[in-house]
């Protein structure tokens, strides 16, 4: 119902007026936890609106809308973790289906597509998304899907979503999008055409650090159905206690959004001058190949730069030495992240083809957070020159 006339507000309003968010029962200021896994019938001849929490929970209900409002969508799905929702999306497939893949997809991804899923025959071409040609060029005649990541994890590549989306439409191909880095704040791939954007909320949407979580929107009812029959089936369902955290952590998205990425944009230049940095992966960069046709499409370059220091002996000094961010896997949170690709996020990758990649071992991925931008450049300073 508040869903219609909120279509019209700013994206900050929908944050924080999504529709569920004042109790309808008691005018509570936040959506309950319905800590329950079963539902009563009242009358045996009407069943109740939620009848078991693996089906349906009003709790995760709340942030299935919420997450569906923001991205534009008409279903919304959420799931144990960001590999929970990208697996259950993949089972849209069958047997014998192929699907094309963004080639610096990320590791977790990676290690689905070519270990399990390969097991259950369906197969995958890796591609350099950036290249329309290679993209069309990967096409069988089962191919079903296309798979993309933009920006790309963890060199920051950046795909034609439109272009991409319009040529599958063609070819009748599924469309799905990976969006965790930019969030819908800064993207909103349903409006380029994608058919199953994915997320994994553990990181910018959660922004805390402190839960796992994964979303799924459809921009149809259909897929939406098909959709929800996975989730119900395969019960990879987002708890109602962890579904409340992530709603709260949303609230302050764009708040979060807006200060991590002017931070963010500061170190991308601050590093592009510093001695002791041999190359820097930035969207906002004006030397960044993908800039003009991410500024098309987004409305923000994000929160995460990479870096390369030039060898892994470097890298892992720096990572030594550095002292505000948490040195960890992911990103996206109040507080400061910086990984190590190569034996982080993208461990699963063989060696080669990491390199072949990008990812080279003097590689690291710095999630900047909300801490004074002055405090982390010093540190990052020191760090760097050892
Ligand atoms: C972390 C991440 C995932 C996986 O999400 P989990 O919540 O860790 O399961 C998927 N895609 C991207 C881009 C990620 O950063």
């Amino acid at each position: 119902m508040a869903q219609n006339n909120n279509q019209e507000r700013g994206f900050a309003t929908k944050l924080l007026h999504f529709g569920a968010e004042i109790d309808e029962h008691t005018g509570a200021s936040s959506v309950p936890v319905y800590q329950a896994s079963t539902f009563h019938h009242h009358d045996i001849f009407n069943p109740p609106e939620y009848d078991y929490s693996r089906s349906g929970n009003p709790t995760r209900q709340a942030l299935e809308d919420a997450i569906t409002l923001l991205e534009g969508g008409k279903r919304g799905f959420a799931f144990a973790s960001g590999m929970a929702a990208i697996s259950t999306a993949f089972l849209l497939l069958s047997a014998g289906d192929h699907v094309i893949v963004t080639e610096d997809v990320y590791g977790g991804t990676y290690r689905l597509l070519t270990t399990i899923l390969t097991r259950l025959g369906i197969e995958s071409t890796f591609v350099d998304m950036t290249d329309l040609d290679a993209v069309k060029a990967a096409l069988k005649s089962n191919t079903k899907a296309v798979y993309m990541e933009t920006p790309s994890n963890p060199t920051l590549k950046i795909t034609d979503i439109g272009a991409v989306c319009s040529w599958a439409k063609e070819k009748g191909l599924l469309t799905l999008l990976d969006n965790t880095f930019m969030t819908p704040y800064h993207q909103r791939p349903i409006e380029h055409g994608v058919d199953v954007v994915l997320h994994s909320a553990t990181k910018f949407l959660g922004g805390h650090s402190d839960v796992l979580a994964g979303l799924a929107v459809t921009a149809d009812e259909s897929l939406g159905r098909r959709l929800k029959q996975l989730q119900n089936g395969l019960g990879s369902v987002l708890a109602p206690q962890e579904s409340w955290l992530l709603m709260r952590g949303m609230k302050t998205l764009q708040a979060r959004m807006e200060a991590s990425e002017r931070s963010a944009r500061r170190m991308a230049e601050w590093l592009a001058s510093h001695p002791e940095v041999e190359r820097v992966y930035y969207p906002g960069l004006p030397d960044h190949p993908g800039r003009d046709i991410h500024e098309r499409q987004s409305l923000g370059y994000g929160a995460v730069v990479s870096f390369d220091v030039g060898s892994g002996e470097r890298a892992k000094a720096l990572m030594s030495r550095i002292q505000l961010p948490l040195v960890a896997v992911s990103l996206g949170a109040v507080e400061s992240i910086l990984s190590y690709p190569a034996m982080m996020s993208h461990a699963a990758m063989p060696r080669e083809v990491r390199y072949e990649r990008g990812i080279s071992d003097g590689l690291v991925r710095y999630s900047v957070g909300l801490e004074n931008i002055e405090d982390l450049l010093d540190d990052l300073d020191s760090a760097l020159r050892g």
